[in-house]
């Protein structure tokens, strides 16, 4: 919803952690709140195009160190061209493959959207694969599994990956005893053998160390998430939901710097319901707060995206209307005003809820309590003109100066 560039609420400076967050949530999924699940995943669906982006370069590079690899192999005559092509067939189908199920949003309907445990399960098959074709490879085998693992490893759980493991060297195993089979080689066997005696006892030690990482990434998640729900409660009015006075007079007072800076029109409204203490009178404070609490909503359907809306306290409230001429503010606030006197309180209340709004426009260089004073006065004289009523306190021009012309204004 926000709006200027220096915002010191933005999510991004706000929640730091977010993109190492989203990927952990294997266990933790329900204490995400609604929205930021929706935001994991390499695929166009996935979220936001930079950290998905992010995560096709991470696969990309550890395929192209692999290929790297390869590659010397291949200028050092250990392996053949045919070895590269097959990497280049099998990188390129699995990456199509993942790209496919990504863009039709097929991983949306899985429980680990993100798809780890499969990109890891893949590229450890794909170098199996290789490993069959040309025996050499099995010494880039097991320092690539490390690599696969340690990728897979803040998100997959231990548990998972240490039955990946398992697969692995069982399918390993099947791969030497192919090798055996074909070329009844016993150096080679022996040599395999050993290479796999090495991952058996290596892998899950590793796995297991890990294991204090994911610990340490789970608590970092949970103290992220535990931050930035103090952040969004620190905004929030906790009686009606909508901003509060800290967080509107700092939007203020940002929206204020934005128009001086770049001369873009600024607006700023106060609403007061009237005769609220009636209102209180016929239903007491909690009936009262009900009314507070349908009144803000209101306000926020009637406001555009931009704009913010908070409580000042009691039953005002505050409207900015960043990049915004007087006009169109006065049309929103007339129609706020409008629905908030044909809202139906059924059941509630006998009579009608009115609302006396003062509007006005921001004189560059003026301070925000000169600012929020003008559309003040206009509140009350609002007020004074019978209330339910939008009055413009319009700013007019004497010589150098712009000085509020305390009597021009329309009552609509
Ligand atoms: P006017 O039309 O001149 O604005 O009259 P009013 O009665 O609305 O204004 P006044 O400022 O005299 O009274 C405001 C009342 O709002 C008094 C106070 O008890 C009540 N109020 C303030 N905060 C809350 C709240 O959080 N909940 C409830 N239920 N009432 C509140
Ligand atoms: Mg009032
Ligand atoms: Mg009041």
């Amino acid at each position: 919803m926000f709006f200027g560039r220096k915002n010191p609420f933005s999510p991004t400076d706000a929640f730091p952690l977010s993109d190492a967050v989203m990927e952990f949530h294997d266990s933790s999924s329900a204490a995400v709140r609604p929205g930021r699940r929706a935001m994991d995943g390499l695929g166009p669906q996935g979220g936001r195009g930079a950290s998905a982006a992010q995560q096709w370069l991470q696969v990309l590079g550890l395929i192209g160190a692999y290929a790297l690899a390869l590659g010397g192999f291949y200028a050092l005559g250990a392996v053949d061209a045919q070895v590269l092509a097959v990497l280049a067939g099998l990188a390129g189908l699995s990456c199509l493959a993942f790209w496919g199920v990504f863009a039709i949003g097929w991983h949306q309907k899985l429980r680990h959207r993100h798809l780890k445990l499969a990109i890891v399960a893949t590229g450890l098959g794909c170098m199996l694969v290789l490993f069959y074709l040309a025996p050499v490879t099995q010494i880039l085998l097991a320092p690539f599994a490390f690599v696969a693992v340690a990728y897979g490893t803040f998100t997959i759980p231990r548990r998972t990956l240490l039955g990946l493991a398992a697969c692995l060297l069982a399918l390993y195993a099947g791969v030497v005893a192919l090798h055996y089979m074909q070329q009844r080689n016993a150096a080679l066997l022996r040599l395999e053998a050993l290479h796999g005696l090495a991952l058996l006892v290596a892998l899950p030690a590793f796995i297991l160390l890990m294991g204090r990482v994911q610990r340490l990434y789970r608590s970092l998640y949970h103290a992220g998430r535990k931050i930035k729900n103090i952040q969004e409660d620190a905004q929030r009015d906790p009686l009606v939901g909508c901003f509060n006075r800290r967080y509107v007079l700092a939007a203020l007072e940002e929206q204020k710097q934005l128009a001086d800076e770049s001369g873009i029109p600024l607006c700023l409204a106060v609403l007061d319901i009237d005769h609220f203490k009636r209102i209180n009178d016929e239903l007491g404070h909690l009936g009262g707060d009900e009314v507070l609490r349908t009144f803000a909503r209101i306000a926020q359907q009637g406001v555009r995206g931009g704009d913010v809306f908070g409580r000042y306290g009691g039953e005002e409230f505050l409207l900015i209307f960043p990049a915004t001429s007087l006009l169109p503010a006065l049309n929103t606030c007339e129609r706020i005003r409008a629905q908030v006197e044909s809202h139906a309180w059924s059941g509630l209340l006998k009579g009608r809820v009115t609302v006396s709004i003062g509007v006005t426009r921001y004189v560059l260089g003026e301070s925000v309590l000169e600012f929020f004073s003008r559309a003040d006065t206009a509140m009350y004289m609002a007020k004074e003109g019978g209330r339910n009523q939008v009055v413009v306190e319009e700013p007019v021009a004497k010589g150098d100066s712009l000085l509020p012309e305390s009597s021009a204004h329309s009552s609509l």
